[in-house]
């Protein structure tokens, strides 16, 4: 009889703490999501002055957690755990808050820090900086200029041609394989096929 009481109470004490699980907060989770590192279908289209600007609510639906936590408040994923700092391939890193092209697989250097790391962007215009005073240092932020999402710090211990490294947490990128997209050209009409239909 008192092991069947014992058991009971095991058993809701089982429950209890799903339940306390199932209810945890955002921040109480340490659980790892990772990013995926394909290209999004579905980027939010930038306004009429080429900025994506989005209320902190809809970049939490948009984004998962820790994309959420690195991108908007400017968080660090912690070394070694992200998907894309041993990643190699051709192609381009790009934005994971808005698609933006930011960085080319020709500039990643092997660091040994644990975050992707990139001697310069692939386009000066595609990240802009701020003097981040965060843990008493100054140093610089550096965050996709079409979003505003943080991508991560500019070091200046970096390889040649630049001497700089862009460490940049791996939640911030998506990799699209391959050559960069073309610059947009005006629209023409497709070639037409040779036809023999009277004309
Ligand atoms: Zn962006």
């Amino acid at each position: 009889m008192k092991s069947a009481v014992l058991l009971v109470v095991l058993v809701l004490i089982g429950v209890a703490f799903a339940l306390r699980g199932a209810g945890a907060s955002d921040s109480e989770s340490t659980e790892r999501i990772v990013a995926p590192t394909a290209a999004r279908a579905d980027y939010p289209a930038p306004g009429a002055d080429g900025k994506v600007s989005m209320e902190p609510a809809q970049w939490r639906e948009r984004l998962n957690k820790e994309e959420f936590y690195v991108l908007r408040e400017q968080g660090t994923e912690r070394a070694f755990t992200g998907d894309l700092w041993d990643h190699k391939g051709h192609g381009t890193y790009t934005c994971a808050g808005c698609g933006q092209e930011l960085f080319a697989s020709e500039t990643k250097f092997k660091s040994g820090t644990g975050w992707p790391s990139y001697y310069e962007p692939i386009a000066e215009a595609a990240v802009e900086t701020t003097v981040d005073r965060a843990w008493g240092m100054a140093r610089t932020e550096v965050h996709c200029s079409r979003c505003g999402g943080h991508l991560g710090h500019i070091f200046t211990d970096g390889p040649r041609p630049t001497g700089l490294r862009y460490c940049i947490n791996s939640v911030s990128l998506d990799f699209v394989s391959g050559e960069p997209a073309p610059a947009p050209a005006p629209a023409t009409s497709p070639p037409k096929e040779p036809s023999s239909a009277g004309e």
